[in-house]
């Protein structure tokens, strides 16, 4: 399928959420989240190289990334993070474009929380779809599910693009203030649009 959302949003607006209903629609979802997680998991592609680089001491006992130190170690060391970024991005692409080739779904959507920050993601998607809400939802939702103190959910916005920029950014906006429920009737709308488009051979 050559018509592609990128579904994107801040820490804890909902993508996750929102992502599985429009799978459960018909569209193949594709996480990038999650194949980061696979690539620096026990034997993941990426851990060879973040033991180059950084040395055994990130690396948990399973033999996966030790996410909570090298969270830690990314805030109080900047370099590390572009580092760390250097290693993940080009295989994330890779395996990205792997997952596309193939899905099976009406078309595609890839959940990428950075999005709006990547120039390639922006130019790789056909639309983009933010999931917005209230920053103090974001904070209120992300406190609860990670057992997070506020400041570091409110550390992790910082390095966020602002809702604002998000917005600017958006071809559709999906309004996540609210309960499930009031979910439903906006994922059905923009899912009936985006398949009408990938049926039209949209690009
Ligand atoms: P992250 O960026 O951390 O991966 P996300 O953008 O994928 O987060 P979700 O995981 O979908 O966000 O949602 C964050 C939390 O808020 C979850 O615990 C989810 O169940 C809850 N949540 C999402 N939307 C709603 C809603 N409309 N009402 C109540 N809770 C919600």
């Amino acid at each position: 399928s050559w018509f592609s959302v990128g579904l994107t949003g801040g820490i804890g607006s909902g993508k996750t959420t929102v992502a599985d209903m429009f799978a459960a629609r018909g569209a193949a979802v594709i996480d990038t989240d999650q194949i980061a997680h696979q690539l620096t998991a026990p034997h993941g592609v990426a851990i060879a190289e973040i033991r180059t680089q950084f040395g055994e001491t990130f690396l948990a006992e399973s033999g996966a990334l030790d996410r909570a130190k090298m969270r830690e170690y990314v805030f109080s060391e900047p370099t590390a993070k572009a580092r760390l970024e250097a290693i993940l991005h080009p295989l994330i692409r890779i395996e990205v474009e792997r997952a596309a080739q193939q899905a099976q779904g009406e078309y595609l959507i890839f959940v990428v929380p950075l999005l709006v920050e990547s120039k390639s993601w922006k130019q790789r998607v056909s639309r983009v779809l933010v999931v917005d809400c209230l920053e103090e939802t974001q904070v209120r939702r992300v406190m609860t599910r990670n057992g997070l103190p506020e400041e570091q959910v409110r550390a992790i916005m910082a390095a966020q693009a602002s809702r604002l920029e998000r917005l600017a950014a958006a071809d559709d906006v999906i309004d996540n203030n609210g309960d499930a429920i009031a979910l439903v009737s906006q994922v059905d709308r923009l899912h009936r649009m985006y398949a009408a488009l990938a049926r039209a051979g949209t690009t």
